[in-house]
């Protein structure tokens, strides 16, 4: 009984002798069948063996109560002496920051911000950027599909998939917006590959386009330079070397070239290249020594684009509508901005490498 250790155990120990079919009770009960000197003395032990019992299984459970109250104290006692506990803020996720920083830049020459549907139709993100089935340029996007069985679309015969760029979002604006027009579309987009240290089966694009009476290839150099040069002198964390000292103003010096290039939804088409970061143009690693750094694609945009947004021929042709149209990755500028050498840590909701930012 002394070594009982809760209430349950004690009322177990109640039960075995004092119980409706505990020994004592019984024993009580069988003193009937005793000879009356015998049953008086046995009743006598028996009855004060009962109160004993009941005393000391009391006396038990009252230290056991004791002892419970004590710890609940103990556990709930308030040391109105402890310092607070710091709530730790968070902060924008890197892509986030860098998104925004993409936007304010571009909002401060004109454009506006657009944002288009995750899940687009074939005809958006391929067939209306001049890209029809069968064509060959399809394989420069590995593409998820969506089974047929899950898909809600409404436009007839049109099967659904994952968008593989914010480049649709061209033609759906241009639906609903005649020119002159200036947009980026920042987005996530999904392709269908391997992951390694510079791919990713998510990521973020950004798609610009500017449409006017006159815009040119000069337009997009003037304003993509700015662009660059704008973004990469803002808080560049961790950039030093040759290319940090050229400075002018507060302004990084960034020089960009162009490479042809094909994409079925410009022409002409070009890569864009940037003085490289690292080296600052000298040549280095980073560059291959060549001193420049592949940026994005860009071009002026098709004909047959205009057409599928629903601008009339003589819009465009012959002094009328054209622009420029160009996509980067945003995931791969911020990593240039903040030297980070795989993009598998934007996703891997690590706080060692997020909160570095
Ligand atoms: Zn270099």
């Amino acid at each position: 009984m002394k070594k009982a250790r809760d209430l349950k155990e004690l009322d177990r120990i109640f039960g075995k002798y004092l119980g409706k079919k505990g020994k004592i009770t019984i024993l009580l009960k069988n003193l009937k069948s005793l000879p009356k000197e015998k049953r008086k003395r046995r009743g006598k032990e028996l009855n004060l063996l009962k109160e004993f019992i009941e005393k000391e299984i009391e006396e038990k459970a009252k230290e056991i109560k004791e002892k419970l109250t004590a710890e609940i104290l103990k556990k709930e006692k308030i040391d109105i002496t402890a310092p607070g506990k710091k709530i730790s803020p968070g902060h924008l996720h890197p892509l986030t920051q860098v998104q925004r920083k993409v936007e304010e830049i571009f909002q401060s020459m004109g454009f506006s911000i657009v944002e288009g549907p995750e899940i687009e139709t074939e005809w958006y993100n391929f067939d209306a950027l001049n890209i029809p089935k069968d064509h060959p340029a399809r394989d420069m996007w590995n593409t998820l599909w969506l089974k047929p069985q899950n898909q809600k679309s409404k436009i007839k015969n049109q099967k659904l998939l994952l968008r593989t760029h914010t480049s649709p979002v061209q033609v759906r604006y241009m639906e609903k917006h005649n020119p002159p027009l200036r947009i980026i579309v920042p987005g996530r987009v999904f392709r269908h590959e391997a992951t390694d240290s510079s791919h990713e089966t998510n990521f973020y694009h950004i798609e610009g386009l500017m449409v006017d009476k006159n815009v040119s290839v000069a337009n997009f150099k003037a304003i993509i330079q700015k662009f660059y040069q704008k973004f990469f002198s803002a808080s560049a964390k961790g950039y030093g070397g040759p290319a940090e000292a050229s400075r002018e103003g507060g302004e990084r010096q960034i020089e960009i070239r162009l490479i042809p290039c094909y994409f079925p939804f410009t022409e002409p088409s070009f890569e864009v290249d940037i003085t490289c970061l690292a080296c600052g143009g000298k040549g280095c690693p980073a560059c291959q020594k060549t001193g420049w750094m592949e940026m994005m694609g860009a071009g002026m945009v098709h004909p047959a684009v205009f057409k599928n947004s629903g601008l009339t021929p003589h819009q465009y042709i012959g002094g009328g509508w054209q622009g420029f149209a160009f996509g980067m990755g945003l995931d791969r500028l911020a990593m240039m901005k903040y030297k980070i050498n795989d993009i598998r840590l934007f996703y891997s909701g690590d706080l060692r490498f997020l909160n570095q930012f």
